[in-house]
């Protein structure tokens, strides 16, 4: 029998729901389960893809090109389990279908009713990532606060299921907070009425994971087991690490969790093996040098807009026994500083700096400044990442201050520039239908021989996700070359180009595809591992030893010496 585990959340929201069912799927995969991850977002949209990153944070991209919740991204980093569509459900998603099959006459004229009509569509949903004969167990994540109006019927289903499945086959983990009131008393009152309100919609904890400041003493534990029903062994205090949260499978493990959830699944124990986890851990506290990136975006005052480029730098960093030290710099507020210019000089705000990334983002604000800090990392010789968006910012800074095309721009910022170095498909072929819909989700560049990107992945033929709406524009590809960028990987068809490098110079290289979104702390993506391999080196050391194993990335670009 399959297995389900069900991660609710009280008291508050952003408690690390998220974290807490991502690291069991990674200790259940250490244990040589296989595991499948869904999460419910009880939001209207039907997904993630017209949400402003100010609100909402990244957009995480599937393989099959779902825009999702970045919650899914946190799986990706812990868990091999894929990622798709279905692994991500909105109450958009279950309203939209449900009224579909009543607009189709599929209930047969029965009036149609949130029970057992959209219980019975999110029961469907959460069951069917798990349907493949060999997943052991699914961690379903149900988003928001247990108490809110818009998640009670997805606890209702979870209810129905475990009721179905029996308490063997399913259980519930509780994430909660216990607070620290001035005075430095710690209380355990909201997590009692937290878990009385799940109890309220029919749902019995067999886990309590306590989100505290400080790790909960043995008294704490037992007054909480005491107090709700739960095994004093599933009380688990998980207290702010000070560290990674990959530290946090670690921190579960210790306790027993793992082994306890197993132990109430009637599942025989195996042996975990945690050595990946313990090396990340252990690298990420001894680093042997500093990186400092300056990452120049225009969603900088949420921290969770760029969610999975942070994480892969500090990925690169893992793999290079580096500590990453990003230096976020708002790129409109570089643009005020270059007075509106690309030509300023910009010294005084990146000169701390050991290379830069241009992630990617959409509309004309901020591009200026971006544009500022390719030129500045060309001239001075610093390493360059382009994600995306910052492909396409490097394709325009070479046509404006190489070709001296001052007008060059993507047709996304300037519709009547004279050179629109980067355009939309159907702009390009003179074609009107396409629609202008975005690329989405994963496809396969073919890297050339020589390139600095395949030396990096070491391969011909990639496979990268997608997400953007505009290309580098092929009419321009000669005089580009000519400026000194080298296309550096196309599109099978070579219809398309997908990676653009800056001839002479050491580590200068663009993407329009989105590489985070596949970097995990175990297996850092290939191009952040070089890149940060490539600042290590372009920058001052700081290391308590000497020579770095940095040196000994495999790419190119962690050799060279600016
Ligand atoms: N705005 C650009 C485009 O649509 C880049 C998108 C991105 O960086 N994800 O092509």
């Amino acid at each position: 029998m399959k297995k389900l585990i069900f991660v609710t959340g009280g008291v508050c929201s952003s408690l690390g729901k998220g974290i807490t069912a991502s690291s069991i799927g990674a200790l259940m995969e250490a244990r040589g389960f296989i595991v499948r991850m869904v999460k419910i977002d009880p939001y209207l949209n039907v997904d993630a893809g017209t949400m402003s990153p100010y609100q909402h944070g990244e957009v995480y991209v599937t393989d099959d090109g779902a825009e999702t919740d970045l919650d899914l991204g946190n799986y990706g980093r812990f868990t091999n389990s894929p990622l798709s569509k279905a692994n991500s459900i909105t109450t958009g998603q279950v309203y939209q279908a449900v009224i579909n099959k009543e607009r189709e006459g599929r209930y047969l004229g029965r009036t149609v009713q949130v029970i057992p009509h959209i219980t019975d569509e999110i029961k469907a949903r959460i069951l069917a990532p798990g349907k493949d004969p060999d997943v052991d167990m699914t961690i379903v994540e149900v988003g928001g606060t247990v108490g809110d109006m818009e998640s009670i019927p997805f606890l209702e289903a979870a209810r129905q299921l475990i009721h179905e499945a029996g308490k063997q086959n399913a259980v519930a983990v509780h994430v909660t907070l216990i607070p620290t009131v001035s005075g430095g008393e710690i209380k355990t009152k909201p997590s009692q009425h937290a878990v009385k309100e799940l109890q309220e919609v029919g749902i019995q904890p067999d886990v309590l994971v306590c989100r505290s400041v400080q790790p909960l003493d043995e008294g704490l534990r037992r007054k909480l087991s005491g107090f709700t029903n739960v095994e004093f062994e599933g009380v688990i205090s998980a207290w702010d690490v000070k560290t990674t949260i990959y530290e946090i499978p670690l921190v579960f493990n210790e306790q027993g969790l793992d082994s306890f959830l197993l132990r109430k699944m009637g599942i025989e124990s195996r042996h975990a093996d945690l050595r990946a986890w313990k090396e990340v851990v252990r690298k990420f506290k001894e680093p042997k040098v500093t990186a400092r990136i300056g990452v120049v975006g225009k969603y900088m005052e949420l921290a969770d807009s760029y969610k999975s480029v942070w994480e892969a730098l500090y990925h690169g960093g893992i793999a290079n026994e580096a500590a990453v030290e990003i230096v976020k710099i708002d790129s409109g507020k570089l643009e005020s500083a270059a007075g509106g210019e690309a030509h300023a000089d910009l010294d005084h705000f990146l000169a701390g700096v050991d290379g830069i990334l241009v992630p990617g983002g959409y509309g004309q604000r901020g591009t200026v400044g971006m544009v500022a800090a390719a030129r500045w990392a060309r001239e001075h010789k610093k390493p360059y990442f382009g994600i995306c968006l910052g492909l396409q910012i490097m394709v325009i800074e070479s046509a404006r201050n190489v070709l001296g095309w001052q007008d060059a721009d993507s047709t996304e910022f300037n519709q009547d520039s004279s050179h629109p170095v980067v355009s939309l498909l159907e702009e390009q072929v003179d074609v009107k239908s396409y629609g202008g819909t975005q690329r989405l989700g994963k496809s396969e560049s073919v890297l050339k021989e020589g390139s600095l990107i395949r030396s990096i992945y070491g391969a011909e033929r990639i496979l990268e996700r997608h997400r953007h709406r505009y290309e580098v524009s092929n009419a321009y590809r000669a005089d580009l070359e000519k400026s000194g960028l080298k296309i550096a990987a196309l599109t099978p068809d070579g219809s398309l180009v997908e990676c653009m490098e800056w001839a002479n110079h050491p580590w200068g290289l663009g993407v329009q595809f989105h590489p985070e979104f596949k970097s995990g702390p175990i297996a850092a993506a290939p191009l952040f591992k070089s890149f940060i391999g490539a600042c290590i080196f372009s920058g001052k050391p700081t290391g308590k030893s000497e020579g770095s194993t940095a040196g000994k990335a495999d790419s190119r670009g962690a050799h060279v010496q600016t």
